[in-house]
């Protein structure tokens, strides 16, 4: 029997992907569309899939919405990935970032619970929640210690999701996922912002990168394993809380190296740092621990970073030499 997801952020990199791999399953998939800017469905049709996806006028911030969503769907699946999700941002925008990506969930779980409270719930939870990291590797028990509006607001949905999961007995799981990656994934990130660079500076298009902290480590992950292990923690009898990561870390300049030196270029004679790119105050490293969703969900990473940064700049060299 066919099965119904709804997707809240399906026009974001993960959107695009989850909602190619629950086609694939032969799921009947909506999506939440807030239709603020003009092309946000540009992932979507990256995939082959823009046509294939029942896209509803609904909004975060707008309950009356989540709810004629929740009506007209009827979803056996609800996955929550919709947020302002550019941690640099958050402390421009910390009100909307905590109502969008904090009371938000709130709101779509509300939805959940007056109109189809037996549907199954995912919230995209962060490493960004650990923060000033309190173990040298995270995992689901390691206490959390969010550094920006973004990893506060995310906190309030984490908790959220425990809370009716504890209250209401909502199938709701958590996944902690660590920065995950892909040619889709927005510009204002540093692994794509550097991928698009290496491609414009090897077509001599641009000739030097502005950077903030090179120092800073990261888990990096492909995007298109990462969708995989959201669905995976839905079909599971109980509902859980899951750290979802590769367990090795990486600095920003190594990310550097290897993006330049896939196409034959010395990351030092082309990126220059940048002060006003610093943050407020920085996650220095992250590096998580996915022991427990290789046990319980039989799920691991597929993509190596070498894999997925070169994957990355050969999309974007082909992007850069077609526009
Ligand atoms: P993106 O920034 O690519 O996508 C965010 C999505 O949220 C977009 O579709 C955006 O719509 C939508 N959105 C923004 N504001 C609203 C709103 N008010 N109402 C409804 N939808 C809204 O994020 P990713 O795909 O990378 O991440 C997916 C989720 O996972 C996010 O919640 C993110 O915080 C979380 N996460 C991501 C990680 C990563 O490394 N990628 C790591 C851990 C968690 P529009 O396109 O119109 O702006
Ligand atoms: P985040 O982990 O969700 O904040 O993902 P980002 O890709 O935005 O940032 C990852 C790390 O790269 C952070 O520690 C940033 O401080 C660091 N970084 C260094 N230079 C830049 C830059 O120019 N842009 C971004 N986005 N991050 C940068």
């Amino acid at each position: 029997m066919s099965r119904t997801s709804l997707i809240t952020g399906i026009t974001g990199q993960d959107g695009a992907y989850l909602a190619k791999l629950l086609l694939e399953k032969g799921y009947e998939v909506y999506g939440i569309y807030p239709r603020r800017t003009a092309d946000t469905l540009w992932r979507l049709r990256e995939l082959g899939v823009d046509k294939q996806v029942r896209l509803l006028d609904a909004d975060l911030t707008d309950l009356s919405s989540l709810i004629r969503s929740m009506q007209t769907s009827q979803p056996d699946e609800v996955y929550n990935l919709g947020a302002q999700s550019f941690v640099f941002s958050s402390w421009n925008q910390p009100l909307l970032t905590g109502d969008v990506s904090g009371i938000g969930v709130a709101r779509l779980l509300e939805a959940l619970r007056i109109v189809k409270p037996d549907a199954r719930f995912y919230q995209a939870s962060t490493s960004e929640m650990f923060g000033l990291i309190q173990a040298e590797r995270q995992d689901e028990s390691t206490p959390f210690y969010p550094r920006s509006p973004y990893g506060v607001a995310k906190l309030y949905g984490h908790w959220i999701t425990v809370n009716y999961r504890e209250s209401f007995k909502m199938h709701a799981s958590s996944g902690i996922l660590f920065n995950h990656e892909s040619p889709l994934r927005g510009l204002e990130f540093v692994t794509r912002k550097v991928t698009d660079a290496v491609a414009r500076i090897k077509l001599g298009k641009q000739q030097e990168l502005l950077l903030g902290n090179m120092d800073a480590k990261r888990d990096w992950g492909f995007a298109g394993d990462y969708v995989e292990a959201m669905w995976l923690m839905l079909q599971q009898q109980s509902p859980d809380d899951y750290v979802v990561a590769t367990g090795q870390t990486t600095s920003v300049r190594d990310m550097c190296r290897i993006a330049f030196a896939h196409v034959g270029l010395n990351y030092e004679d082309h990126v220059r740092v940048d002060p006003a790119l610093f943050r407020p105050a920085e996650v220095d490293v992250l590096l998580g621990n996915p022991e427990k969703a290789r046990r319980k969900l039989g799920w691991t990473p597929k993509t190596s970073l070498e894999q997925l940064i070169t994957m990355m700049v050969d999309a974007d060299l082909r992007r850069v030499s077609r526009d």
